[in-house]
């Protein structure tokens, strides 16, 4: 904490100047750290001018071209341009770029395709689902806010992923109980590999089920053409988050088919927003455009960054979950910390070495009483660090400082120099039409 907060005390102009302070102060950090959270990324110097334009003051709501605003001529320009992009990018007929979060896009799909009281499939969270695919007892978005009821995919543990002969005979054992799923959401927040979207999808076509898929972590992957593609695998429709492996703004999108248009539409307006976030729309589009020029040698660089960054894990002596499968095919790997202490502990021992991780639940963990706050696990990803140029040789490098922290308990002092020196080479974004700035360069227009 770099300035003393007296929360009630401060005059205004006080608290102002406090505020700036720590907006800068978090910038110098994240400039000397390395960012290993897999939902994260960095955007562009390109992407941060848009969404600092006036954009960010408008309303525009409605379809572009046909608002219920005026003043929208480039901001309708800009959103035809970025649904264009959307579109090529995930060779998909129809794209909403409406949605302002992966939550938002979600709940958009939920209610183009079901009702409160339908049943949907999704992964479990111990499993690797997300919170706004889960029951309304978990204050899941699903269950809480469309009123879903939630059934899970079984899932192999050995195999680190959905089993497709015990999925189908869990739907038809749910149809005879009458609650057949109107739905199922494949993909998840912990994800490793790909899911059989094409081992089930035609099952679940042939069932009346609508398949939906969110990539709200690997829509980047999918873009670089080094994932799965789910579209061509036979889901129905698309949510996805814009800011994780996809180097954009915070935000959402949806990826269909045209018959699906004006429900997915009306899902996202009125549906889940009045007016939607303007300057990110053209974030948005700003980062399509870098990801059909730059994004499959980003993906394929950020999923080799994390095959390596696993196995010099495991040469480390930590347990790098999956070992039996090559760790990960996507961006992200997951590490049994048990032995070393707990998930919630490690990741504040690592960000006083400036190295920022988050803690995960992993398989076993409810069994063992094990809970979100101490699980046993911690996730990584290689986004960000592979945004800023770091290869093979770089992740080694980090997987010696997180066993000097986990494993050896070494000093977090002395290894945050280390950390800040490596930093040093790599303070600019790659895979972009302009990198002159510095990636997180505090911009002042005061
Ligand atoms: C992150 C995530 C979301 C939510 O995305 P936001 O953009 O944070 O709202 C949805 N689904 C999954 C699987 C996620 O990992």
């Amino acid at each position: 904490m770099s300035a003393e907060i007296t929360l009630g005390m401060d005059s205004a102009l006080s608290s102002y100047n406090k505020i700036f302070q720590a907006l800068e102060a978090h910038q110098d950090w994240f400039a000397n750290s390395i960012p290993l959270i897999a939902s994260e990324n960095v955007p562009s110097p390109a992407v941060r001018e848009a969404i600092i334009s006036d954009f960010a003051n408008r309303y525009a709501e409605g379809w572009a071209g046909d608002r219920v605003y005026a003043g929208c001529t480039y901001i309708d320009e800009v959103e035809l341009i970025c649904l264009d992009l959307a579109k090529r990018l995930f060779s998909a007929e129809f794209a909403d770029v409406r949605p302002v979060s992966g939550v938002c896009a979600n709940l958009t799909v939920y209610s183009a395709f079901a009702d409160p009281g339908d049943t949907m499939m999704a992964l479990a969270i111990p499993n690797g689902g997300h919170i706004s695919a889960a029951r309304k007892e978990f204050n899941g978005t699903a269950g809480l806010v469309h009123g879903l009821n939630v059934e899970y995919f079984v899932f192999d543990r050995e195999n680190w992923n959905i089993d497709v002969d015990k999925t189908k005979e869990k739907v038809r054992k749910l149809e005879s109980e009458g609650k057949k799923p109107k739905m199922v959401m494949f993909g998840g927040s912990l994800f490793l590999f790909p899911h059989p979207v094409k081992e089930l999808s035609e099952f679940f076509k042939s069932e009346g089920i609508v398949v939906c898929y969110d990539a709200a972590h690997v829509s980047g992957l999918i873009a670089g053409k080094q994932f799965q593609a789910p579209l061509a695998e036979g889901v129905d429709a698309v949510s996805l988050s814009t800011h994780k492996t996809l180097f954009g703004p915070q935000g959402g999108t949806v990826l269909s088919w045209d018959k699906y248009a004006e429900k997915i539409k009306a899902g996202a307006f009125p549906g889940t927003s009045s007016n939607h976030h303007l300057h990110h729309v053209a974030g948005k589009a700003i980062a399509f455009a870098e990801f059909l020029e730059f994004g499959e040698e980003y993906a394929t660089r950020v999923i080799e960054n994390a095959k390596t960054l696993a196995g010099a894990l495991n040469d480390e002596g930590l347990d790098v979950l999956a070992s039996n499968l090559g760790f990960t095919k996507s961006h992200q790997i997951a590490v049994d910390v048990t032995k070393y202490g707990d998930g919630g502990n490690l990741e504040k021992d690592l960000e006083k070495a400036n190295i920022i991780v988050n803690r995960q639940l992993i398989p076993g963990d409810i069994q063992a009483g094990r809970h979100y706050m101490h699980p046993g696990g911690l996730r990584l990803g290689t986004s960000e660090v592979t945004r800023l140029g770091m290869r093979k040789e770089e992740m080694r490098q980090i997987a010696s400082f997180l066993a000097k922290i986990i494993v050896k308990k070494e000093d977090a002092l002395k290894v945050k120099e280390e950390v800040r020196h490596l930093r040093n080479s790599y303070q600019k974004v790659h895979y972009a039409f302009d990198t002159g700035t510095a990636a997180y360069k505090y911009i002042k227009i005061r």
